[in-house]
């Protein structure tokens, strides 16, 4: 069994992206998270059921976004590859760029118009203008480049390598239940998918690759290509990838997580809603509901619960909401759920202890009424090895985040 080691970050709040003009942020800190994690190592498994309550990940650096207290709430959005139907639209963009990666045509001569309809087939087509060459290699200037042109960023390739290339996820291999095809990968990890014309990189994707499905994390592209929609052209691929891996025989991969979050009230983050059917998480249930169904809500509201409609809310968050966020003592978990988490007690040279999070819990609190010194010990330990928790409570409401969230 792979242990997942993480190092807790206490909950904070930060500028938000959706709701400035493009390459700002706003001007108050009005996104908020409700716990998060430096990851060290995590299972493909416990990944997935993080991805699956709300987490994602950059880098190690994993968060969970608190939706009821922020400006532009962030929804977790699947696509269900095995239903996905491409639209006119998909199958424009597919047909476009094999025209030109074959026939050298330019995408905006919009050549053989009604054509791109008549017996289009994803799987085929989406392979026709790809050639496999070896190992991947990632080159922080096309990133440098991509994030200037694109998100006016200014970024250095220490920040590439710690956002985009840095995973905390084990690779783990893939049980095929059938003879593995040569083309899908053998691992369960985080994989660059590199897009080279004519040998020069032009696009880059970052994905999980998880047990119920493949989640994209970033991607990114050469301007120069910006006609070619190659965003789109990124999630048409990954879909099929899905949907391969799924018939080779791993029953449980039949979803496609689209790139970071669904972001209803940012009109440039609906694109997502163009992949059907999909679904998103509601923020309370953890429970899937078809987008198409969710609609309604969304539009009427600033936050969106699906499985209480009543609790959801319009407006912006105030400061009763956001007082609650920062003050609210975090839910008591269930006593067996602490059972699963263990917390590093001692640090011996290369010997690491632990013990059950219900049991560290316990030895604080005797020690705290006891006046024991196993308090202060047990506490510098955990401030030496988790930095931003200096008391019992910031450590036990660190606990309580993480394992309810
Ligand atoms: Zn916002």
């Amino acid at each position: 069994m792979v242990l997942s080691v993480g190092q807790p970050i206490d909950r904070y709040a930060s500028s938000c992206g959706y709701c400035s003009p493009p390459g700002e942020r706003s001007k108050t800190d009005s996104s908020r998270t409700a716990a998060a994690l430096n990851a060290l190592q995590l299972s493909p498994e416990v990944y997935q059921k993080m991805i699956n309550r709300g987490w994602r990940r950059s880098g190690r650096f994993c968060y969970k976004p608190h939706l009821r207290s922020s400006c532009c709430p962030l929804y977790t959005i699947k696509l269900d590859v095995l239903s996905f139907k491409p639209s006119k639209h998909h199958k424009k963009i597919v047909n476009r760029w094999n025209r030109f990666i074959q026939h050298g045509d330019d995408a905006s001569t919009g050549k053989q118009k009604g054509k791109d309809n008549a017996r289009f087939d994803l799987r085929s087509s989406i392979h026709a203008s790809e050639f496999r060459d070896g190992q991947d290699q990632v080159f922080a200037h096309r990133f440098e480049k991509y994030q200037t042109g694109i998100h006016h960023d200014n970024t250095t390739p220490q920040g590439f390598r710690n956002f985009l290339v840095v995973t905390p996820l084990h690779q783990e291999h893939i049980p095929y239940l059938s003879p593995q095809s040569n083309h899908l990968p053998t691992h369960y990890g985080s994989y660059h998918w590199c897009y080279r014309l004519d040998g020069k990189l032009i696009a880059i994707s970052v994905i999980d690759i998880l047990p119920e499905c493949i989640s994209s994390v970033y991607f990114m592209y050469d301007k120069d290509y910006e006609a070619y929609s190659l965003g789109k052209l990124s999630a048409l691929k990954e879909n099929i990838l899905a949907h391969e891996l799924h018939t080779a025989g791993v029953p449980f991969l039949k979803y496609l997580y689209l790139g970071c979050y669904y972001v209803h009230s940012c009109q440039k983050m609906r694109y997502k809603g163009e992949y059907h059917p999909s679904y998103l998480c509601d923020p309370e249930s953890f429970e899937w509901y078809p987008l198409a169904t969710c609609a309604e809500l969304l539009s009427q509201h600033r936050y969106a619960c699906f499985s209480r409609p009543e609790r959801s809310l319009r407006g912006d968050p105030g400061p009763e909401l956001v007082q609650d966020f920062e003050w609210s003592d975090p839910q008591e978990p269930e006593e067996r759920a602490l059972e699963h988490i263990s917390v590093i007690s001692e640090v011996d040279g290369s010997q690491i202890s632990v013990i059950t999070a219900n049991a560290c819990l316990f030895l604080l609190h005797r020690g705290a009424r006891s006046g024991s010194c196993f308090e202060h010990h047990i506490s510098a330990l955990i401030s030496d090895l988790r930095s931003y928790s200096h008391s019992i409570h910031e450590f036990r409401d660190f606990l309580y985040d993480l394992i309810t969230n």
